[in-house]
């Protein structure tokens, strides 16, 4: 019925994935995004979305990954709520000229940055955090000025279809178009012309995604996945540190791009840890986390089959127990695992956690260096030295010492990848330089052009200097700060100086009037 009505809305000629783009386009070029005013009302109506609709996108999650009615806001609308507060409480100085340091040849200019809208902006979303993987992008777009056309994933299927019907009800219907479909639909949305494409998803399709935005030559942020390490050295509390795991882990059913991929630790430690990670499953799901509220299920059956042939030949310590009618597997610990096996270089995102044994902190970063860069690397460790070297010595695209995921939730901390785990950063501030272009604005006066008589032929050799002078002058800094400075400065220079003059003259008017009286009394006496 709602894609009925979509499709009833749609100019006719060229398929809907076409037309969305041609549609998104004529709109953004009626120039209506550029006052700041539009943009901010569109995310006050996508923040009234979110909140008015909280209860139907919890249950549309539910049927798509049996995901708790707590977790919602928890792990996707809490963040996704204060990402739109943040861009509405932000988004003038966001979208303010910006003035940079400027040269002697152009002190008397108007030297900045100016930020500005892209275009069309392509999202390609993931089906792990339906809602915050489309929606977050989404407010960096907005933000900055753009049209989007927004392609959730058809494996979430729920939530897509109620994306699909609820974004036209509360923002601009051409300017944020809804595609749904699979991987024909994208593909084809790929062919279209877009000035950006935001693809959140794994790194074989992102491989893919970049090379149609090549024939266009659009540039991409790609999102992606891989492994991200998890080491736990030996001096910090086990105990604690087991909580924090397990919780990142088997969140979501382990199905998080920054899940704890695998644990690194001495072999002294894994009896610990495993021990302590059984007691928290206890904690968390109780003795059957299959009929725990609060314990997720696999996506589809291709994962789920997945996910099982990855753990075969392993007698897992912890959990191993499946079943196909709920796509249900239990948490899964696995110790012992061998760095070479399967399980070890795809990237597992379901409830499994291997162990692999290490003999110390070297090894562990020799481990970590030794694969593709990950999307998180993970620390737990109390000492500050072994700290400073794991941050020193290795790369991901963000760290965290001592918890899991919780540098998603600060919007301060731009989140993307490196190497294989993506590129491109988003949340806060980054989501709208993102997907802004950076506008380099000089604006001279026609005036002073004795300044510029050193540039032009003809040349000579005192002229070839006094160019070259002036071009290796270092930048100057006449940001509004330095100038609040400079002026602080000469006032109280001023004034200094004046209070010098005025101690001088009175020094000075006693000394004379010392000698007038000396004078007096010389002459009669
Ligand atoms: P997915 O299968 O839902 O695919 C993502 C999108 O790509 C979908 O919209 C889908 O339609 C499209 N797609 C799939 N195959 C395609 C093809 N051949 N050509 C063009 N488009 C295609 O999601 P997924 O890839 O299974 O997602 C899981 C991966 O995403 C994991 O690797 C995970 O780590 C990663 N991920 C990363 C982040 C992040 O923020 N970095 C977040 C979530 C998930």
């Amino acid at each position: 019925m709602v894609y009925l009505a979509v499709c009833s809305t749609m100019p006719p000629g060229g398929s809907l994935e076409r037309q969305a783009a041609t549609r998104a386009r004529q709109a953004f070029l009626s120039g209506r995004t550029r006052p700041l005013e539009f943009r901010l009302q569109q995310l006050h109506a996508l923040l009234k979305m979110i909140t008015e609709r909280e209860t139907d996108i919890a249950t549309a999650l539910k049927q798509d990954l049996n995901r708790s009615q707590y977790d919602t806001p928890l792990l996707e609308l809490t963040g996704l709520e204060n990402e739109i507060k943040l861009a509405i409480d932000k988004l003038s100085v966001w979208a303010a000229p910006r003035a940079v340091e400027r040269s002697v040849l152009t002190l008397s200019d108007q030297v900045y940055v100016r930020p500005q809208p892209l275009g069309v902006v392509l999202i390609i979303g993931a089906w792990n955090y339906p809602w915050a993987l489309t929606l977050g992008p989404l407010v960096g777009a907005i933000a900055a000025g753009n049209a989007a056309v927004v392609k959730p994933s058809e494996l979430s299927e729920c939530s897509s279809l109620l994306l699909r019907a609820l974004l036209p009800r509360y923002l601009d219907k051409d300017l944020y178009p809804v595609v749904t479909g699979g991987v024909s639909e994208t593909q084809e949305l790929l062919r279209q012309r877009f000035d950006h494409v935001f693809y959140t998803g794994s790194s074989s399709v992102g491989r893919l995604v970049m090379e149609a935005a090549a024939a266009h030559l659009t540039p991409v942020t790609l999102e992606l996945g891989g492994k991200s390490p998890c080491y736990v050295h030996p001096d910090c509390n086990i105990r604690v540190a087991a909580r924090r795991i397990t919780w990142g882990k088997f969140v979501n059913c382990g199905q998080t791009c920054i899940a704890p991929d695998y644990v690194l630790c001495e072999p002294s430690v894994q009896n610990q840890l495993i021990e302590c990670i059984r007691l928290t499953l206890l904690e968390f799901y109780g003795a059957d986390p299959k009929s725990s509220p609060d314990y997720g299920r696999i996506i589809n059956q291709r994962h789920f089959n997945r996910i099982l042939s990855l753990m075969e030949g392993y007698n897992p310590v912890i959990g191993g127990q499946s079943d196909a009618s709920q796509r249900y597997i239990a948490p899964t610990v696995l110790r012992d695992v061998p760095p070479q096996s399967r399980l070890m270089q795809e990237e597992i995102f379901g409830p499994v956690l291997p162990l692999v044994a290490v003999s110390d902190i070297d090894d562990a970063i020799r481990f970590i260096n030794e694969r593709e860069k990950p999307l998180a690397l993970y620390v737990f460790c109390t000492d500050q030295k072994g700290i400073e070297k794991m941050l020193e010595e290795t790369t991901s695209g963000g760290v965290l010492v001592n918890d899991v995921l919780m540098h998603y939730t600060l919007s301060s901390l731009p989140f993307g990848g490196v190497g294989h785990s993506g590129m491109g950063r988003y949340h806060g501030k980054h989501s709208f330089e993102q997907l802004s272009h950076m506008r380099s604005c000089l604006v001279r006066s026609l005036a002073m052009e004795s300044v510029n008589l050193s540039r032009y032929p003809p040349q000579d050799r005192r002229r070839a200097r006094r160019a070259r002078m002036a071009m290796r002058a270092p930048l100057i800094d006449m940001s509004r700060r330095t100038f609040v400075w400079a002026v602080s400065a000469t006032v109280i220079a001023v004034v200094l100086m004046v209070t010098l003059v005025v101690i001088l003259l009175i020094a000075a008017g006693l000394n004379c009037t010392c000698w007038y009286w000396r004078g007096i009394y010389n002459y009669f006496w």
